[in-house]
């Protein structure tokens, strides 16, 4: 079945359990500290368990990391010698991750699309569904959206626009649920124009959008001097939320911005409440570990590549997931009174970060402070090969001229965030990603 199917066959998101574990969740949230990490543990432990007895993967490497010893007793201090699961694996070990009770279990395909090319398929049952329906509704509560309250959705994949028309279907579903979907992709000034009209007559509660369309949407509304309604929240997600464009939004539209972070393997994982002071995990049903390039756990203000237990997975179990983002823990407590942890920052993606000679990750955006100020240069991107090796493209703006005094300079500017070698290379065009997005910075090195 099909996670659309799926849906449908659930009618509307907020039956089955959703309601009955938006409640646990509502409870839980006002925890403290040690009363969450000691639900979490358990929590885990269930997983672990499950994981184990049906599944073929994780009963090898549990057994080889010692997370399980021969009597079937879990060990979660050996939890971090397990190896973690990626795109990769997830394709080539499909069967063996597949729970054996799958048959007893109701369950959907879906696909991750991503930012890196390759979509991976994967399965996820009932139970992670109204778990992550209850997740959404509690970060929407933090917004001030009630269930069914009106919301517009600036959102769009490019599977979607393939797909062409939405089906009756799902128009009558988001018709119940008081949804307006704007397809956020190849908006054009003619569609802006348009999505600013339905969004000042709908007078959504909430809109939910796309980091990137909708700062591209406010300007557009800004430099164009047409007035926007102001709803009560704006949520974003899919997308690094930077603080210029956080900035724009909430001075166009007149209102707060809540960030949520999650993909479609793990749903949604953190949300901001209204004290704006980083993201909340929601800890039962996400067991979240920073990782430096050594694997060990990353302090909080330290920046680490995120690794994901989804907890609410029983069908496939996702343990120890590599997501590809990099995040940082904060060292703050919210006084929002909430006892889940604080995400400080989520950091786009892995294949942004650098990893130097010492083994530290480097933010690869450093390079556009040096690079793209270059009134010379047309475009550029920056390829780290190995720990002491940059090539750095260049189409510049002029072919004939060397520049060579100026790759000295940039050079030596790169030299002083990174001991490297820097190889400079002139070219006339640079190829997008698989995806169609043009990236700054590569990184081809593994840690
Ligand atoms: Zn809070």
């Amino acid at each position: 079945m099909s996670l659309k199917q799926f849906m449908w066959e659930k009618r509307l998101s907020f039956q089955g359990k959703t309601l009955v574990y938006l409640d646990m969740l509502r409870k839980w949230q006002w925890l403290d500290k040690e009363s969450l990490h000691q639900l979490q543990q358990e929590r885990l432990k269930t997983l672990l368990s499950h994981a184990f007895h049906n599944t073929a993967y994780y009963r090898e490497i549990f057994r080889e990391s010692e997370v399980v010893d021969r009597f079937g007793n879990i060990h979660l201090e050996n939890f971090g010698n397990l190896p973690l699961l990626d795109k990769e694996l997830i394709r080539f070990r499909f069967e063996e991750l597949l729970s054996s009770d799958m048959s007893e279990r109701n369950w959907y395909e879906n696909t991750s699309g991503g930012s890196t090319g390759v979509p991976v398929r994967f399965i996820q049952d009932e139970e992670y569904f109204f778990w992550n329906q209850a997740i959404k509704a509690l970060d929407d509560e933090w917004t001030g959206r009630a269930i069914n309250d009106k919301q517009v959705r600036l959102w769009g994949s490019e599977r979607d626009l393939m797909a062409g028309r939405d089906s009756f279907r799902t128009q009558v579903g988001r018709w119940l649920r008081n949804e307006r979907w704007l397809n956020s992709l190849r908006m054009t000034q003619a569609t802006m124009r348009e999505y600013i009209d339905q969004i000042n007559r709908f007078r959504p509660v909430q809109i939910l959008a796309y980091v990137e369309s909708l700062y591209e949407l406010a300007r557009y509304s800004e430099r164009e001097k047409i007035p926007l309604y102001s709803p009560r929240a704006i949520m974003t997600s899919a997308g690094t939320l930077y603080p210029h464009m956080r900035e724009t939004i909430e001075r166009v539209f007149q209102t707060k911005m809540f960030n949520r972070y999650g993909s479609t393997e793990v749903g949604d994982v953190a949300c901001e409440c209204d004290r704006h002071k980083g993201l909340h995990v929601s800890t039962p049903t996400h067991y979240v570990e920073i990782l430096r390039p050594d694997g060990t756990q990353a302090r909080p203000g330290e920046v680490g590549e995120i690794v994901i237990t989804l907890l609410v997975n029983q069908v496939m179990p996702f343990v120890r997931y590599r997501i590809g983002d990099m995040g940082v823990w904060s060292a703050d407590t919210c006084d929002c009174g909430r006892g889940l942890p604080l995400l400080q920052e989520v950091i786009g993606r892995r294949t942004d970060m650098f990893i130097d000679q010492q083994g530290r990750w480097i933010d690869g955006r450093v390079f556009l402070f040096i690079l793209d100020p270059k009134p010379y240069i047309q475009k550029f991107q920056v390829i780290q090969e190995k720990r002491d090796m940059l090539r750095v493209l260049i189409v510049p703006v002029d072919r004939a001229v060397g520049y060579q005094a100026e790759m000295e300079s940039i050079r030596q500017d790169i030299q002083k965030i990174m001991t490297c070698n820097v190889h400079f290379e002139f070219c006339n065009e640079i190829e997008p990603s698989p995806s169609g997005k043009y990236l700054y910075t590569i990184s081809n090195v593994r840690r």
